[in-house]
Parts: C-alpha cells; structure tokens; sequence
C-alpha cells in the first residue's frame, strides 16, 4: 500500500479533513472546522492529535487513485476509502461542483468499476446525499 511519504504529496495548507467529516472521537460535527484546525495552516495539536486523525489519508493524498486535479485544495472535494463504500464530501460552499467536468465522469466511471467489486460511491454535497449510480 502505497503511503503519503511514498508519493510526492502532502497537505500543505489544506484542511478540508478536519472540517467535512463528523468525526465522534472529537465530537465534532460535519461542516464545521475541529476546535483544535487552524484555516489554512492545519492542526494546532499536531503532536497530540487523535489515533484517527493519525491514521486517516485521503485518496489523493494516497497518490493510488486520483489525479492531481483531485488536490482538495483545488477541487473542493476529499475522497476517502471505508470497506466497501468510497465517500466523496464536497465544500459545501462549492456543492455543485461534483456535478461538473472532469469530476462527474470520473464519479460515474469509479460508480461502475466500484459496483463490480461491491463497493459504491455515496457523494455528500451540503444537505445532499447521493448514490451515484452507474451508467445504464
Ligand atoms: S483532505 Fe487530504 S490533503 Fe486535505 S488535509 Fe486531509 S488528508 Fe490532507
Ligand atoms: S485534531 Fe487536528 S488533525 Fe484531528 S481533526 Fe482536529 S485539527 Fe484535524
């Protein structure tokens, strides 16, 4: 498995992971940035933070699956992978832009390939929850 120190990417001033997810172990609710984020810089207990904090990767940050244009920064989505369901949760702020190219053909196209596995896509985008379904 390839890690983030195994590719040339890293976070940088991207702090979408510690703002779109709910995460129970900090009580801390979905579109809304962690008490201990700081915008634009990261996390301000960096040597403290959590075990799930520490373990988590985001898809692009994995370097195994998307492209560079997948950078949370730019896209204003983060992808990740949990067993059988990939999860795409969209800036609310920009929740529209899933729908657009290149990015749904590239969600419709994982849709398909996912379903062949097993697995599927669900996009949360604002108040929005999708299950992209494959092409017919
Ligand atoms: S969403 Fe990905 S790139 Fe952004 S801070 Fe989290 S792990 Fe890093
Ligand atoms: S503890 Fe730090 S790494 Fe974890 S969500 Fe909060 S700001 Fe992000």
């Amino acid at each position: 498995m390839l890690t983030p120190s195994a590719t040339s990417r890293a976070c940088g001033t991207c702090t979408l992971c510690c703002r779109l997810p709910d995460i129970d172990e900090l009580q801390k609710p979905a579109n809304m940035l962690c008490r201990h984020g700081v915008e634009g810089r990261g996390c301000s207990i960096y040597e403290t933070r959590p075990q799930g904090c520490r373990d988590f990767w985001c898809l692009w940050l994995m370097g195994t699956r998307l492209g560079e244009h997948w950078n949370p920064i730019h896209s204003h989505m983060m992808v990740y992978a949990q067993g059988p369901q990939v999860t795409v949760l969209v800036e609310p702020e920009h929740a529209e832009i899933w729908r657009t190219a290149p990015y749904v053909e590239e969600i419709t196209r994982w849709a398909s390939e996912l379903q062949a596995e097993g697995g599927y896509i669900i996009v949360f985008a604002g108040d929005a929850v999708t299950k992209v379904a494959p092409p017919a």
